[in-house]
């Protein structure tokens, strides 16, 4: 006979808490109280001290990756390792470290195919504030962490490194698929944070003429720092004409978006030469299709490529960027137009959201 003894409630240690940013509903955003993660044997736990407001979180809270209730937002941080899973290795508690914006899953097909950003699907690797909580809160958890976490060496500040976990690896990524050819051409349309950092790398990557479509004078003066050779204002001329002018009539090698809007994207597909690339960077965010301009497009015949990624993560692509850094080849804080507290998180992310105040990206200090 089986005897059944009554389960005594056991006592419980509290839950410790923490404070989060999150997505209540659909254009809505609040605090919340939450659990501080745990992390699992190969996790880590990061104590933020600095993070950056996405255009992309906007169009998460409006609805555009669907429903995503209560998932805390933001993906773009840098912080200090506050618990580690007993399986990680490189990694100490107490390390200043870059999280990745994208934590892919490195034993997936996709990323041993060599698209770990894809792993476990498209889009797979972006888990922040897609799949799971981001980081817009005083912790946050890093899958994988040997792998997608790098640490900040001593000479780069927080403010700096920030940048490497999407806005210069997403902008950098779309000059290298645009696979420009030293002193080759590369025209980059639309200078928010990511086309700037296009515009950085194209630099780096040694183009020999960079056109850059702006129309915000801000903007345009940023992209001249960056190293465009000429900025388009599209309000005032047609871009893809002087485009081709400038080339002779021939178009780019490469042709980046970096808006995520039609126009712009059948203009990349106009100005490209035969043989030369589209690279999407930018986030077509509504509509049902992109449309590509049969014409221009050769009747698909031209051989022009149209290349898409989504921005790399991982602690070797963060080791990269940090020695960029390190080396003085790009001053990113240039883009930080505004800082605010976490607690002033709703103002920060009001003025993000709507475009306040001449904004490129707000930078949020923890305490
Ligand atoms: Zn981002």
């Amino acid at each position: 006979m089986i005897q059944t003894q009554p389960t005594k409630p056991r006592p419980q240690a509290p839950v410790a808490t923490m404070k989060a940013f999150v997505m209540l509903g659909l254009e809505r955003t609040g605090f919340a109280e939450k659990p501080i993660p745990v992390a699992g044997p190969n996790d880590a736990i990061v104590k933020t001290t600095r993070a950056l407001i996405c255009t992309s979180d906007s169009h998460t809270v409006r609805g555009a990756i669907g429903p995503r209730e209560g998932l805390t937002l933001g993906h773009e941080a840098v912080g200090i390792v506050h618990a580690l899973g007993s399986e990680v290795r490189r990694f100490n508690v107490g390390d200043r470290v870059v999280v990745g914006a994208i934590t892919p899953d490195w034993g997936s097909e996709e990323a041993q195919n060599g698209y770990p950003s894809q792993s476990g699907g498209a889009l797979g690797g972006w888990k922040y504030a897609n799949i799971k909580d981001g980081v817009f809160a005083q912790y946050f958890h890093v899958n994988e962490a040997d792998a997608n976490m790098a640490r900040i060496p001593e000479g780069i500040a927080d403010e700096q490194a920030v940048y490497c976990s999407d806005m210069m690896s997403t902008g950098f990524m779309a000059a290298e698929h645009g696979d420009i050819p030293i002193g080759g051409t590369v025209a980059i349309f639309a200078q928010g944070p990511v086309g700037l950092m296009a515009t950085a790398g194209a630099r780096l990557r040694g183009a020999g003429l960079i056109v850059a479509v702006e129309t915000d004078p801000r903007r345009a003066q940023l992209a001249r720092e960056y190293g465009a050779n000429l900025v388009i204002d599209f309000r005032k001329e047609d871009p893809v004409a002087r485009i081709l002018a400038e080339t002779g009539g021939a178009g780019v090698d490469a042709a980046i978006e970096a808006l995520g809007a039609d126009t712009s994207f059948e203009q990349c597909v106009a100005v490209t030469k035969p043989g030369g690339t589209i690279s999407n960077v930018g986030y077509h965010g509504s509509g049902e299709f992109v449309s590509i301009p049969r014409v221009a497009w050769g009747v698909g015949m031209a051989d022009k490529t149209i290349r898409t990624g989504l921005c790399p993560g991982g602690r070797l692509r963060m080791e990269h960027l940090l020695r960029v850094l390190e080396q003085g080849l790009v001053d990113p804080t240039k883009l930080t137009t505004h800082t605010f507290d976490f607690d002033e998180m709703p103002r920060a992310f009001e003025v993000m959201d709507k475009k306040l105040d001449g904004v490129l990206k707000p930078l949020i200090r923890f305490a």
